[in-house]
């Protein structure tokens, strides 16, 4: 037992542990029950992906992760530590949006930087970070430009170098890619699976497009009318389907 662990740095990959955990997990909106009973084990390291129709709850499962949305009943666990009070801040996990969702009136230097200057991060410090998530994503000659003089897919890459330099545990993804054109959702796929491989990190998925899911996953998580369908990897899921729905889903032949 590690009660005391701090979810905000990233440990070293361990894949025997849980990073994250769902048990028994229900979200209601007023009278509208969006999740229903969701148990889920996500190890450290793992890239996992969520797939369902529109309205099925891969966003409100996601921000149940980060804590931008609390839980009806059951449990989210990251790490060994049961998070369902802790702030979002206080996870260790950061989100990469569709939208983006970068100041306009910042440079790219300082978008990277602002969470970790709200946290009271030393400057020189957040330079080292900004500077390494930069060399990483090939930012470095962006850095003084703002978000209005970038493209979608620059500005794609400040949005997850921004998460980067945080450290998290655990990264979120909520259908990064589904504004860029079909080439540069390519291109950026690939990016992020490299990303995955040489950070190492937890890394939970959302998406539409069942060849980024194929791609991109160790394990599938297959959602519909807020609860989960089947969970396997690419290749069981494409070749033993448990139904049709998921069968459809996923493009398996039938
Ligand atoms: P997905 O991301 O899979 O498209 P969401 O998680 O966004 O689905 O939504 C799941 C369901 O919960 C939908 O029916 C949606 O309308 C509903 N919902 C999401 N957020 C709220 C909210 N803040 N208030 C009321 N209903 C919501
Ligand atoms: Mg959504």
């Amino acid at each position: 037992m590690r009660p005391t662990m701090d979810t905000q740095q990233a440990t070293t990959s361990d894949p025997r542990l849980p990073a994250l955990e769902f048990q028994n997990v229900a979200k209601s909106f007023g009278a509208v029950n969006v999740i229903r009973g969701v148990d889920l084990q996500v190890r450290e390291g793992e890239f996992v992906v969520f797939v369902g129709p529109s309205g099925c709850g891969k966003s409100t499962l996601l921000r149940m992760i980060s804590g931008l949305e609390d839980v009806t009943s059951g449990t989210v666990s990251i790490g060994e530590r049961v998070v369902n009070d802790v702030p979002p801040a206080r996870r260790g996990v950061a989100m990469v949006f569709q939208s983006y969702a970068l100041y306009p009136h910042l440079t790219v230097a300082q978008n990277m930087g602002f969470g970790l200057k709200v946290r009271k991060m030393p400057a020189r410090e957040i330079e080292s970070r900004v500077a390494d998530a930069s060399a990483t994503l090939k930012l470095d000659a962006l850095l003084d430009r703002f978000p209005r003089e970038l493209s979608g897919g620059q500005r794609q890459r400040v949005a997850i170098g921004r998460a980067i330099v945080g450290n998290p545990r655990i990264f979120l993804f909520d259908e990064p890619l589904s504004n860029l054109d079909a080439e540069l959702r390519v291109h950026m796929r690939a990016e992020i699976a490299q990303l995955h491989e040489r950070l190492g990190n937890t890394m939970i998925y959302v998406t539409h497009d069942q060849i980024e899911a194929m791609t991109l996953a160790d394990r599938i998580v297959v959602l519909r009318d807020g609860q989960i369908e089947q969970v396997g990897s690419p290749q069981e899921l494409y070749l033993r389907p448990d139904n049709l729905f998921v069968a459809q889903f996923i493009g398996s032949p039938r």
